[in-house]
């Protein structure tokens, strides 16, 4: 999708839909805060771009998210590294969006970051109540939550895929994630059958 199919427009409802936890939660601070720090929108912009996501509807969604800020101070503060994330500036590098592993072993969010993985830099008290919030069964919490005292993050996060999905029956069964990206294209995949 790296011809830039999605707007600005559509990131609320794609995210609600077909989003990982990771990406969700940085939608919903980004949404509470007007803002995120540069972890989360070095994680969410790179997984916005790759779904599709222009530059200049990059542009766009990131203007309008920032309602706080001036026009001065976004194009001095934030424009470029948008635009250098798109390979527009600097060493002119189109970059990736990150992996699970990296993501999963990178810099850990500190108090006021939303970036990471949710079921890696949760504390087991918010992951429960964040899986019951999405209205996940109590076995099925349980069982997520025993993967993640595990350390099968990945696991865990394939089996919050198959339960949410599991309008899908058998379809909604999927290989381990390694990606955000891949996520949300199983979960877009499943919408379109
Ligand atoms: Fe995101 Fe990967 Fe963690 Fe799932 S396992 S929440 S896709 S980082």
């Amino acid at each position: 999708a790296a011809g830039g199919t999605v707007r600005a427009s559509d990131v609320d409802q794609l995210i609600r839909q077909h989003a990982p936890l990771c990406m969700s939660n940085m939608h919903a601070s980004l949404r509470a805060d007007k803002h995120l720090r540069h972890g989360g929108r070095m994680q969410y912009g790179l997984f916005l771009k790759a779904i599709g996501l222009s530059v200049e509807e990059a542009l766009i969604f990131w203007r309008t998210a920032f309602t706080n800020h001036t026009d001065d101070k976004f194009q001095k503060e934030y424009s470029y590294n948008i635009r250098h994330n798109y390979g527009l500036e600097g060493k002119r590098v189109s970059y990736s969006a990150y992996n699970c592993m990296k993501i999963i072993s990178g810099n850990p969010p500190s108090t006021g970051d939303h970036h990471g993985c949710p079921f890696r830099h949760f504390s087991q008290g918010s992951l429960e109540s964040k899986l019951y919030s999405e209205r996940i069964g109590t076995v099925y919490v349980n069982e997520i939550m025993n993967l993640v005292r595990d350390r099968h993050y990945q696991v865990a996060c394939t089996r919050f895929f198959e339960v949410t999905h599991s309008q899908y029956g058998e379809n909604s069964k999927i290989d381990t994630i390694e990606h955000p990206n891949q996520y949300y294209e199983a979960s877009k995949r499943l919408a379109k059958e």
